[in-house]
């Protein structure tokens, strides 16, 4: 028997494909794609291995239709990392394949970048020599064109003729000049620095030996440094190292926000083509970066989540930067993992050192710290001499509360206007309000979808669901009563109404999701506060990334509240994350800032250990808290979930799938139950936790279940999934 080429397709099936070689050619080196015969269909597929022998017998066994890769898309690194993930999250390779690689080149497009160029044939010369064209001066001139050089591409043609595209048709049919593709060579890139950057305060130069000294190898390191304290600095160093040694670097960054200014740091200090993938790409942009990074044109490449999986030839660092963003974790679709977790993979497979760099690093990285896996380095001082903000509770009890604001927050916010600051006011709801209530018999506007209320947005005149996207206009009178509706509750939108009303003339800005359309809006809203247009800036989350302005001196977060009493043991945890970020904003210039913190329950015990000994004192009271829970770090979690047309459809799957399970070594089950929010968008959703406290255990029980439970006839009735480390708990 020849040899077999193993294949992973875009399939749910857990397994590869066996193919042989195709009957003409050379045989695909693994890593390569290849387009396959499957069923009635043709797929691309990508070679992950050889074997001597196939299950399948030999008449059924048949030959890919054809290589498309001389040159492996994926090298023997990128091939182990696909795998490692698909044995982790218990998930189809090939699926996998389909996260790792832009759709393009899943649906078969070139590897590397070809030009159209178009030539003239010796039968062109002559005619262009006999003037047999002299009718058709196009043709005519389009021959001279040709004639003064080899090959002409079609850029090149577009330059010097306008609408050559009809006379190059004309030549074709007449025989006269041939079409045809050239593989265009990257240009060599050269790295060089563009502006030095400031000398290092000490505790950046230690971080930096320390990552130093570690290049050549696999080390992971917690950059744990304040807000401001000059993280980017240190990744724009090493970086500089990497270069300089003929590496290359790869930069993964949140999903939104920090991009663009990331990048901008990156550009100003490196003479150097940088690969920036991220999601607002369009699938040919998204091959167009990935080509560059392929190629090695691009020595830095920068992208959110997915680009763990761009190819870097001669990887010599990674930075994850604000490493404990929900965003690294992919938690819908198909493959559901983890960027900063594979990314400590991805550098202990290639043997280089990776960063994590975070002001609030999660629990998960200062446990691996404790554990002495990780290395921690520390950024305690701001760089640029400013003073870390001075944070304080406000207990909402005791203070008159005018839409959703105290009054000692609105006269604080009067004097820091008064003394030209900026200030920010953080509240993690956008719309109007969250709630429509009849004041007459009660009604509360609901989605008809999901088990969730409509959000009120004012301006738009519309009542909106946040959790499927479901939209109506807003009622002027109760649909059941008739008596007048109001809303309750406050949002972005009607912090921004009464914020005006609160201070006329001062101009204020908005971030959140609605303002923020495109990757322009929110370079506009940044841009109003940065030139000090915009006095005030309200927004969501948005605001906590990334943005640095000088003049920002007081910081209003005002509802703390929502995170304390969760079902979801992660709750505190992005709590103080989001309170110690949005506090970062504040004072990052000459002036030092003061946060002010609205509470409801300002003695709770999150609240002021965190304000009395900052992040570190939280998160090792939280430490210990998940430990007595045997919560992870502590414990291994995976969640089956699924979702069907009906609550008991639901539950039926998980249950069977349970039963299945019978009792496990070392393994809990804990469920099924029914979501917190259990229907949303018409579908039901239910989940069974497992729980383990050796990941070894988690994984071998896995391996034997989860082939018995994608074989349940019940399986077929609903939408399921693995989540692997799920970050959300419902
Ligand atoms: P972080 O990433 O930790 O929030 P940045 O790297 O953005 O911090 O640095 C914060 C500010 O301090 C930036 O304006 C940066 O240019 C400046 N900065 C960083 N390192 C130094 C340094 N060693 N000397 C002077 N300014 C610095
Ligand atoms: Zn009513
Ligand atoms: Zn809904």
């Amino acid at each position: 028997m020849p040899q077999v080429l193993r294949v992973a397709l875009d399939t749910p099936l857990r397994r590869l494909f066996d193919y042989l070689p195709p009957l003409a050619g050379p045989p695909p080196a693994v890593g390569a794609r290849v387009r396959v015969p499957f069923g009635r269909q043709r797929l691309v597929g990508l070679v992950m291995g050889t074997a001597g022998g196939s299950d399948l017998p030999a008449e059924r066994l048949k030959p890919v239709l054809e290589v498309l890769d001389a040159q492996p898309v994926l090298d023997g690194a990128a091939v182990a990392l696909l795998e490692w993930a698909a044995a982790y999250y218990h998930h189809p390779v090939g699926e996998v394949a389909a996260v790792a690689l832009p759709r393009a080149l899943r649906e078969g497009a070139p590897s590397v970048a070809r030009e159209e160029v178009w030539s003239l044939t010796a039968a062109g010369a002559e005619a262009l020599r006999t003037d047999a064209a002299r009718r058709a001066p196009r043709q005519r001139a389009l021959l001279g064109l040709l004639a003064e050089g080899f090959t002409a591409t079609a850029g090149a043609l577009q330059g010097r003729l306008a609408d050559w595209r009809a006379p190059a048709r004309a030549l074709r049919e007449r025989g006269w000049a041939v079409r045809g593709e050239l593989t265009a060579a990257p240009a060599p890139s050269a790295a060089a620095v563009r502006t030095p950057g400031p000398a290092l305060v000490a505790e950046q130069a230690q971080a930096v030996a320390a990552v130093g000294a570690a290049l050549g190898r696999f080390g992971a390191f917690v950059l744990h440094g304040i807000t401001g304290s000059g993280k980017t600095e240190v990744y724009l160093r090493l970086v500089e190292q990497v270069l300089a040694r003929g590496g290359r670097a790869l930069i993964l960054v949140p999903e939104i926000g920090l991009t663009p200014q990331l990048v901008g740091r990156f550009r100003e200090r490196f003479d150097t083509p940088i690969a920036v993938m991220h999601s607002g790409l369009t699938d040919h942009e998204r091959l167009l970066a990935w080509r560059d990074a392929f190629s090695g044109q691009a020595r830095i490449v920068i992208g959110t989540r997915s680009a763990v999986f761009a190819p870097v030839p001669q990887l010599a660092l990674i930075v994850v930067d604000e490493e404990h963003d929900a965003s690294f974790k992919q938690h819908e679709g198909a493959l559901r993992y983890s960027a900063r977790d594979l990314a400590v993979v991805r550098a202990h497979h290639a043997g280089v050192p990776v960063v994590l760099g975070s002001a609030t690093p999660s629990l998960e990285s200062l446990h691996n710290v404790a554990a002495g896996r990780y290395t921690r380095l520390r950024l305690q001082q701001r760089a640029a001499r400013a003073q870390p903000p001075v944070l304080k509770l406000l207990d909402l009890r005791s203070a008159a509360v005018q839409s959703g604001i105290a009054t000692p927050a609105v006269l604080a916010i009067e004097r820091h206007l008064k003394e030209d600051g900026q200030v920010l006011v953080f509240i993690n709801r956008r719309g109007y309000a969250p709630t429509l209530l009849c004041t007459g018999c009660g009604w509360v506007a609901p989605c008809r979808e999901c088990d969730a209320r409509l959000t009120v947005h004012q301006g738009a005149g519309r009542l909106r669901c946040h959790h499927c996207g479901a939209d109506a206009p807003l009622p002027a009178r109760c649909p059941v009563c008739g008596f007048a509706v109001k809303a309750v509750g406050q949002g972005t939108e009607r912090i921004e109404e009464a914020l005006a009303a609160t201070f006329p003339g001062v101009s204020i800005a908005r971030l959140d999701r609605d303002v923020v359309r495109s990757r322009g809006d929110m370079e506009a809203v940044v841009g109003r506060m940065a030139s000090g247009e915009a006095r005030i800036l309200v927004g969501t989350q948005m605001v906590t990334k990334g943005h640095d302005f000088p003049n920002l001196t007081l910081v209003v977060v005002l509802n703390a509240d929502q995170g304390l009493f969760s079902t979801d043991f992660r709750a505190p945890e992005r709590l103080a994350q989001t309170i110690v970020q949005v506090a970062g904003r504040a004072g990052r210039g000459a002036r030092a800032g003061e946060v002010l913190i609205q509470s409801s329950f300002p003695e709770h015990p999150l609240l002021t250990r965190l304000l009395a000994e900052g992040y570190d004192g939280f998160a090792q009271a939280a430490l210990e808290e998940r430990a007595q829970a045997a919560w992870p770090p502590f414990a291994r979690l995976a969640a089956l979930r699924d979702s069907a047309r009906s609550a008991e459809g639901a539950l039926a799957f998980l249950v069977e799938a349970r039963r299945l399970a019978a009792a496990p070594r070392g393994v809990r089950l804990l469920g099924p139950v029914p979501a917190a929010m259990a229907r949303r968008a018409g579908r039901y959703h239910a989940q069974l936790l497992l729980e383990s406290r050796e990941r070894s255990r988690l994984h071998d029980f896995l391996d034997g279940w989860l082939p018995a439970v994608e074989q349940l006839k019940s399986a077929r009735a609903v939408r399921w999934s693995l989540d692997v480390d799920p970050l959300e708990l419902f």
